[in-house]
């Protein structure tokens, strides 16, 4: 077990650049690896564990004295408002991460304008805070779907953080630049458009290595997400950390008849999740996603 309240000197000098952290907060029973098994209509017929997952996590912020960035269904800010004023009353952001977790290409424009403007009320409303920032459930804005960039800027949002970099079954954009940009700026008349906040990435020769955090995260033993978080601080770039209030929860009640991939992927060291993640708190610097980009925002 790892010394979470101890830094990592021992194997890097801390760098001063100043990271992003992000949580995507939804269900368990919501993640798009499981919606063959939980479709959306059965969702109510399993136990939400989400609020004492979100407060668990919110305790390990205020514990180290770090904020975050909360991207949030509307389903959770509906059912569980006085949650989302937790988040904000605990000084960090909370940005949307669509109504119900359908990924953009399952949906039409004019569907996907209807979601994310519901989603970004909904939290305004209960929060009281301006919603900037979205996040695109299982990261699905891809080249097919790049026109959600500028539909998501002209409801107001300012950034998305919705491109992981990689390749991937399920998600990814491999030859999508690595570190922030304004992908429409060329495409969108005299306006800069929304910027785009990537997960983050590092290198070994030319080829991307995911390292954000989330399942990777898990899989990986924490030297090499250390390494490799080192590496993109070493390049004077912060990087973008996302995990999931249900990765701290190892009791979480067990979908039957997964194949063996997304078994592995959803519940690999669940266990030894929060710890793991004390030391990434521990060894770097972190801030909400609006505060560490706002030069560029
Ligand atoms: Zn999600």
């Amino acid at each position: 077990m790892s010394a979470p309240n101890k830094p990592n000197t021992a194997t890097t000098a801390r760098s001063s650049i100043t990271n992003a952290m992000s949580v995507d907060v939804e269900d368990y029973f919501q993640v798009a690896a499981f919606e063959d098994h939980i479709p959306f209509s059965k969702w109510n017929n399993w136990p939400c564990r989400v609020e004492a997952n979100t407060d668990r996590l919110l305790a390990i912020f205020d514990q180290y004295n770090i904020h975050a960035t909360f991207f949030t269904l509307g389903w959770v800010a509906q059912r569980f408002p006085a949650l989302i004023q937790r988040i904000v009353a605990g000084g960090h952001e909370v940005a949307g991460h669509s109504m119900n977790h359908v990924r953009i290409f399952r949906q039409t424009p004019k569907e996907f304008k209807e979601d994310i403007v519901t989603c970004k009320k909904i939290i305004e409303d209960i929060s009281g805070q301006k919603v900037i920032g979205y996040r695109a459930p299982t990261y699905s804005i891809n080249h097919e779907t790049l026109w959600a960039l500028d539909i998501l800027f002209e409801a107001g949002y300012r950034y998305s953080s919705s491109i992981y970099p990689v390749y991937h079954d399920l998600y990814g954009m491999p030859d999508a630049p690595r570190f922030p940009y304004y992908p429409r700026q060329n495409i969108v008349p005299d306006k800069r458009g929304i910027l785009e906040i990537p997960i983050t990435t590092t290198l070994i020769g030319n080829r991307r290595i995911p390292c954000g955090g989330g399942g990777y995260f898990r899989l990986y033993p924490v030297a090499l997400t250390r390494w490799a978080w080192n590496r993109v601080n070493s390049e004077g770039k912060p990087g973008v950390f996302y995990c999931h209030p249900w990765e701290f929860d190892p009791e979480q009640p067990r979908v039957p008849n997964l194949n063996w991939k997304t078994k592995i992927r959803h519940y690999l060291n669940l266990e030894q999740m929060e710890d793991r993640f004390k030391s990434m708190l521990v060894d770097y610097n972190w801030d909400r996603v609006d505060k560490v980009y706002k030069e560029s925002l």
